[in-house]
């Protein structure tokens, strides 16, 4: 299965900020006080990053975006081609 959220477990603490700031609504809490939310929704994330940047554990690698393949390729091309034109 697709998950585009990945949660450490070891370090969430179950805060919720997460889910909170999701503008798409994807994340679920976990009915366990605690323990990170799940990804309900995983089809329909943005990659906006706004969960990763309001955690105050990211840091610590409590949660991850993790892209599709050929959004992290078409990223990467980016990243070469800006590194081509500042020469
Ligand atoms: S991933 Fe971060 S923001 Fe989300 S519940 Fe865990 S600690 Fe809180």
């Amino acid at each position: 299965m697709f998950r585009p959220i990945v949660f450490d477990e070891k370090v969430c603490d179950g805060c919720n900020m997460c889910v909170t700031v999701c503008l798409m609504e994807i994340l679920e809490r976990s009915p366990e006080k605690g323990r990170p939310p799940s990804v309900a929704y995983p089809d329909e994330c943005a990659f906006d990053g706004a969960c990763w940047l309001h955690c105050h554990l990211r840091d610590d690698g409590a949660i991850k975006v993790v892209p599709p393949l050929p959004m992290r390729v078409s990223v990467l091309r980016g990243k070469e081609k800006k590194g081509k034109g500042a020469r």
